[in-house]
């Protein structure tokens, strides 16, 4: 199950709605990234969650823009999280960084408005 919160900046007030770091779900594994064409956070599709395989790089586009080109975004693709675990990692700031990619401000993680799978 994937879990979306809504970031939001501390500087600017940008928001955007995605899980914030490595995810996956009933089919496929997600990462947050800092699409470099229209700077803007997306969940990218990185491959089905049940394979180990490397995602193939022309699958992964910008749902926005379209763009190829991003930079991993949010935690780090590690152990899997649950909601709470990850809601826990989120609240005391563990690894990851969460910058805004509008102004480099820390973005806060509110609350959930998605579940997904
Ligand atoms: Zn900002
Ligand atoms: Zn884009």
């Amino acid at each position: 199950m994937g879990t979306i919160f809504e970031f939001i900046c501390t500087g600017c007030g940008y928001s955007a709605e995605v899980s914030g770091g490595a995810d996956v779900g009933w089919k496929v594994r997600t990462q947050t990234m800092i699409c470099l064409g229209c700077c803007e956070l997306v969940d990218v599709a990185t491959g089905p969650s049940l394979s180990l395989q490397p995602p193939a790089e022309k699958r992964r586009r910008c749902p926005r823009c379209r763009s190829r080109r991003f930079e991993p975004w949010g935690r780090a693709d590690g152990p899997e999280m649950n909601c709470l675990s990850a809601q826990s990692a989120l609240e005391v700031g563990a690894e990851g960084r969460f910058d805004c990619p509008k102004c480099g401000e820390m973005m806060r993680a509110g609350n959930i408005v998605a579940l997904w799978d």
